[in-house]
């Protein structure tokens, strides 16, 4: 277990940490109690906790902003509000990761970069993200930004490079729309490849901009050797991976199963799913771009049969249609994996009268916050 830090300067008003100031073995206290008040009726198994509560932060984002007096800040929107709070050491983010924030900022005054103004939609800069891989080998830089005109871009980028040469590649992002979301839908690649690689358990997974990659690496690690351990793969069974991101669950299931089909709104993470199987010769897969909900609907009137599904949807959770050909495709087994238990319980609710729920099985995915991970195994 990591040494507990001082409480973090601004978690007063950065909304990004609830639970800055409370034991670790607390917060996992609070999270199973409330897991088990959501779910009263089921066996909750004990929640996963995790070894270090800082710094593990794969991904992470600054936003930037300029008041009147021109000083420049770079940190969260404090809780409901327009407001930046100033941060230059986030106890989530990784610790290389807040040097670059810190030297990025650095040369944004020093180029006299300008930032964009949310209020009359005017300005370059709005956001910038960084992903590293486990080892710290490799970062990625994203700058999000109001248009694409880069002034001071070759200076900028030489210097960043120079301070950090551990940046294997630059993206300007282009978010030009009035929204609270922090990507745009154009990348323009500024330096390397337009992705970085990381590893999880012996494979290697390419990651690009806009695919999803589960943010705490040693966490997702037992998130997925648990749910695949509940499932009990025979070695005939045919899997669907439903909200599969770039293939990492529908990777491991493979090595199990005879067949896995992973499926995925997102483009860029099916291709990128679909290299990640190449580059780990696992050929017992296939990829399809489709939303769930239409791929579950087609799969339904093919005669598809399945007799394992894993979910991982977003924050949402599954909508009425998915769960209609859910019922109608009646697989053996589903392992319901879920971010937002609230929404996992009103799904449950609903196939409850189908599948016995055979247990709730929380892990800490986000420690020193109040974001919560559950898999829920159901059987027919
Ligand atoms: N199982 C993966 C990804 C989980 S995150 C992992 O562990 O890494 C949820 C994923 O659902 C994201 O990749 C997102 O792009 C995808 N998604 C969101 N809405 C979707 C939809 N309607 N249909 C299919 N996939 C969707």
């Amino acid at each position: 277990m990591s040494k507990e830090l001082k409480k973090c300067p601004v978690s007063k008003y950065c909304g990004a940490c609830q639970y800055q100031g409370i034991e670790y073995d607390k917060q996992l206290a609070i999270k199973q109690e409330k897991i088990e008040q959501l779910f009263p009726n089921y066996q909750v198994n004990k929640i996963i906790g995790g070894d270090n509560q800082y710094f593990y932060r794969n991904k992470s984002q600054m936003s930037f902003a300029k008041d009147r007096k021109g000083h420049i800040y770079m940190g969260n929107y404090v809780t409901s509000t327009h407001q930046i709070v100033d941060i230059d050491n986030c106890q989530l983010v990784n610790k290389i990761g807040n040097d670059i924030f810190n030297t990025i900022k650095r040369l944004v005054i020093k180029y006299h970069i300008s930032i964009y103004d949310e209020i009359i939609h005017k300005g370059f800069l709005r956001h910038v993200l960084i992903r590293n891989s486990y080892d710290d080998k490799q970062f990625m830089v994203v700058l999000v930004c109001g248009h694409s005109r880069f002034d001071k871009k070759d200076l900028f980028i030489k210097e960043l490079l120079k301070i950090h040469p551990i940046i294997k590649t630059i993206i300007l992002n282009i978010n030009n729309a009035r929204t609270s979301m922090i990507l745009g839908k154009k990348d323009i690649i500024l330096y390397g490849k337009g992705y970085i690689e990381d590893k999880l358990f012996d494979k290697t997974y390419r990651i690009s901009n806009s695919c999803f990659f589960q943010i705490n690496h040693d966490q997702c690690e037992k998130l997925y050797t648990n749910a695949i351990d509940l499932a009990n793969i025979k070695k005939d069974d045919i899997v669907l991976d439903a909200y599969c991101g770039i293939g990492t669950i529908t990777l491991q299931l493979a090595q199990k199963a005879k067949m896995v089909t992973g499926v995925e709104i997102n483009k860029r993470s099916i291709e990128d799913a679909i290299k990640n199987a190449k580059r780990n010769k696992i050929d017992n897969v296939e990829f399809y771009a489709d939303d769930a909900s239409l791929f579950m609907k087609k799969a339904l009137k093919q005669k598809k049969e399945y007799d394992l599904l894993f979910v991982d949807p977003p924050r949402n959770g599954l909508d009425n249609n998915f769960i209609y050909s859910l019922i109608k495709l009646r697989p053996n087994k589903i392992v319901y994996i879920s971010c937002n238990p609230y929404t996992q319980k009103d799904d449950i609710n609903k196939l409850k009268r189908y599948y016995d729920i055979k247990l709730i099985q929380p892990v800490d995915m986000f420690p020193l916050t109040d974001h919560i991970e559950s898999i829920c195994l159901l059987e027919s």
